[in-house]
Formats: structure tokens, sequence, C-alpha cells
């Protein structure tokens, strides 16, 4: 067996030396003047963990280094000093917390380890490390359940340990609206909060983001080099929004805040142009709240239903002479993508946006609009054509390791949708290119994502198992360009979970 350190996800190239650093407490750390934000967080990640950085002369040395590749790094291990060498502060972040990860290595029980609170010894070691993809990203579905942010920021921080750039945040759908929109205050009042079925006097489920909560968790990500990606889903998916504003559907409602799970009729009218200053209310938030450059309009999951039999709808597509309701979602996508446009952001949508696309002018979806891919079950035929067209995609295959919200081990009592399953093996073989894809389409796709819807998920705890350690897998699929080898994986996995559980997390153990 090769001899390569337990991390996770598993770097380009490692080579192993003789020897040890040997160190009691954490070592002091040189930023160099370039990264001193970086090892900030860093000090702050190893003192949370084991109390305070103390060590002088500092014998951690970061350095800034030109020719390492885009969010890549090299980290040296010696007797006597670390070195780490970046040509960015991404780069230099995913050194850290590879080094964070031996440090943590001292709550594993590995053989490395002498006394894991108070003396380190780090394995001699020389890495070179650089991504595979430039998205690796996770989605947190926090409208179905309401997710606190303090479970939000130790999500981040851990998914920062394994390289984790993109946190996609799923705020709004049918069940609970979760954005402040300053001029629609009865998304506040109303449409976060779903009724009991059975007793409606009761409030089942609640929660709401304040801008300075939104500002903090966008704060902590950048902190820790990851981009947070807002999600409102437009135009179905909205049940939640029309409760609060029944005006802004077909047939005026009223409505209710979902608690049934799936997907409904009822969504925004197309035929009416006040939803275009919902939107645009909706969108200036966003703007003023996230100041990454991604904003996801959704796009999934919209039945024409109502559109079909809905007069404002009818009169709309007769002046837009649409031949059939569904270029009606078309037509809104374009427009919602040019508002953004003229934000500054870049619009991404789920796979659905790419039907029947380019059929007439008012309707082709813009050059520049990203696709996430989820369909996984239906013919590539989608997918391989918008590669072929240029067209940049994001992979999160639905029933092919990206949705962890299927169970990952047979469990009758355990959280989860049963039916269907994610195993640990799954995520790891996550395809991210497709065989039927050229070398040139390949090269559209900016990587992959995991996915937690939580309909059945209704707990932070729960959250945490269906996470950890499915998430491991699917960063190393998107980091390792070494990914490949499943045994070997499960290998660093044993001692890289206790790392987790460190870090206080529920996880999931396939051989408990
Ligand atoms: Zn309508």
């Amino acid at each position: 067996m090769e001899s390569v350190l337990a991390l996770v996800p598993r770097p380009l190239k490692q080579e192993c030396a003789e020897g040890f650093f040997e160190c009691d407490g954490i070592p002091g750390i040189s930023g160099d003047g370039s990264f001193a934000e970086e090892t900030g967080v860093f000090s702050g990640q190893l003192s949370a963990r084991y109390g305070a950085v103390s060590g002088s002369p500092p014998q951690i040395m970061c350095a800034k280094d030109g020719a390492i590749p885009a969010e890549g790094y090299r980290l040296r291990v010696a007797a006597n000093r670390i070195d780490l060498a970046a040509a960015d502060g991404d780069g230099m972040y995913n050194g850290l917390q590879t080094l964070r990860q031996l440090f943590l290595s001292g709550d594993t029980g590995d053989v490395f380890v002498k006394n894991p609170q108070t003396h380190f010894a780090i394995p001699c070691v020389e890495i070179e490390d650089a991504p595979r993809f430039p998205w690796r990203g996770f989605m947190l579905d926090c409208s179905r359940h309401f997710y606190q942010v303090s479970f939000i920021k130790k999500l981040i921080d851990a998914l920062s340990l394994h390289h984790i750039n993109r946190f996609h945040w799923h705020l709004t759908d049918d069940q609970g609206w979760r954005l402040p929109v300053p001029e629609y205050p009865l998304l506040a009042e109303k449409a976060s909060k779903r009724r009991n079925p059975y007793r409606q006097e009761e409030i089942y489920d609640e929660g709401f983001y304040t801008e300075d909560e939104i500002r903090e968790v966008v704060a902590f990500a950048a902190a820790r080099h990851i981009t947070v990606v807002p999600e409102v889903d437009l135009p179905g998916h909205t049940v939640a929004a029309l409760a609060a504003y029944p005006e802004l559907g077909c047939t005026g409602g009223p409505y209710q805040v979902e608690y049934r799970h799936g997907v409904f009729e009822d969504i925004l009218c197309a035929g009416n142009d006040r939803i275009f200053d919902f939107v645009a209310a909706v969108f200036d938030s966003l703007s003023r709240l996230f100041p990454g450059k991604y904003v996801h309009i959704g796009g999934d999951e919209a039945p024409t239903a109502r559109w079909e039999t809905c007069p404002k709808c009818r009169q709309r597509m007769t002046e837009l002479k649409l031949n059939e309701p569904r270029q009606l979602q078309r037509w809104l996508t374009r427009r919602f993508v040019q508002m953004l446009t003229e934000r500054g952001k870049t619009a991404i949508g789920w796979d659905e946006v790419l039907e029947g696309m380019n059929d007439s002018e008012c309707t082709a979806l813009p050059d520049d609009m990203i696709v996430m891919y989820w369909r996984s079950w239906m013919d590539k035929k989608l997918i391989v054509d918008a590669a072929a067209a240029g067209r940049s995609l994001i992979m999160t295959p639905c029933d092919q390791g990206a949705y962890i919200n299927f169970r990952q081990v047979e469990d009758p009592d355990g959280p989860g949708a049963a039916y269907r399953s994610t195993t640990l093996q799954n995520s790891y073989e996550i395809p991210l290119v497709y065989p039927e894809m050229t070398e040139e389409q390949a090269k559209r796709v900016l990587g992959g994502q995991g996915n937690l819807w939580a309909e059945v998920i209704n707990s932070a705890m729960n959250a945490e198992y269906m996470i950890f350690p499915r998430l491991c897998a699917l960063a190393e699929a998107f980091w390792s360009p070494a990914a490949g080898d499943f045994a070997g994986f499960k290998r660093r996995l044993q001692v890289h979970q206790r790392r987790i559980d460190s870090l206080g997390f529920v996880q999931c153990r396939e051989d408990s």
C-alpha cells in the first residue's frame, strides 16, 4: 500500500518523508503581510479547539508564490518548520485547512500523535495541491426546514475544511420564505410561517433571517473563502410568497404556506406586471445583502396548468405571439436574467430552463446563464447539447450521488427520504463529466455540488447525519484530480471522521 496521509480531499501530490514536526501547543504563524486574514482565521479555528496559539518565534511560515495555480498551495512539513505557499488567498486558505486537518489528527488516536491536547507530531511531508474544478458547492434547503444561523456557520466552517467554495442557500420555496424584502413586509409576517394543517391556529414551522444575520453568514463564509449563492425559486415553488401576496398568482387565492411536499400548480402569474415589481424588490435585496457574483433563480418544476386558463396569461401569450404556455416560462426567465444582469449578477437556474431554448427571440436563454443539472434520470441529450452550445454547467445529478436527502444506509428509523438511496460510494463516484461529452464539451463543466433538501430533515442534528460523511466523498470528487479510489478513500475516512467528531458533528457510520 502506498504511503499517504489520511487527508480528505486527497491532495494532488504528496511525498511523505522520515520524521515529524513536533510542538507543544499551537506554534506561531507568520503571514508575510499578504495572508494575515487567512492565518487569523486558521489560528482562531485551532485555538477554538485547543486553546490559545502560543508559540513564538513563528514556526509556520506563509509566503506568496505566483507560480502556484489558482486556489492551489504547496505545504512542506520539515522537522523544524512548516512552510506554506500560494499565489492567492484562496490557495493559502486551502493549504491552511489541509494543515488544520493534520493538527486535528491529534483527536483521532492516529499513530502520529503522542499527547493529543498539548503535544503535536505532524509527519514530515511535501504536498502540492490544486483543484480539479473551480465550482465545489453545497446546497442547504432552509425553506422546508428553517436552520438557525449558528448551525449554518458551523456547517460553513466544516465545508471549508473540505475545500468547498460555494454555499448555495435555498431561501424560498412553497413551504416557507426566509429572505427579508423591505418593500414586502408580509413575507416576514406570513410567508415565513407554516401552519399545522389540523390546528390552523398553531404555527408548525417558522423562521426568517434578518439582514444582519445574512450579513453575518456572508462575512463568516467570505473569511473562509466561500461564496454564498442565494436562491430564490421563480416562477414556481412560490406558494409561500403567494400566501402573503395573493394578487401575484393567477387565481388571486387565497393561498396558504404549504405543509405538503411536492410540486404545486399555483405559481407567479406570467400575465401580471406586478410580479416584476416584486421580483425587482427581491433582486434589490439580494444585491444589497450578497456581494457574490451569482444568484440562483430556480426555474424548476413550474407547472403551466394555471397559465393555460388564466385570462392575463393568455393575453400575454397573444401579445408575445407564443404558441404554448411553456414558452411563458422562458420569456420570464429571460426577463429575470436581464434584471440580474442590470444588477451586475450572473444568473444560475435548474436544468428545466434549458427546455426548448432558442425557439424565438423573446424566449431565448441568455448565453451567460449558468445551468445546474439535476434531472440525471433523463436523456443526457439536454445537457450535452447545452455544453455543445457553450453553456457553463454545474453538475448536481439527483440520482447519481449529489442528492443526500436520500438515505445513505438501510435504517428504517433513520432520517432521510426512503424511496431512493444515495450511498457513500454513489457520492464518491458522482459523474461530473458524462461519457457522452466530448473533451471540448467537458470543459463547460464548472464543477459539482451536493444538495440537502429538507422536506423530511427536521433538525440540525438530522441534517448533520445526512451530510457526513457523504460531503467528504463529494468534496474529494470535486477537488481531487487523484480521486477514483473508493477503497483508499474509505481507509482515510476512518481517521477523517474522527476529525469531524472533534468538531462536534453527528455522523452516519456505515458500520455502526
Ligand atoms: Zn396568470
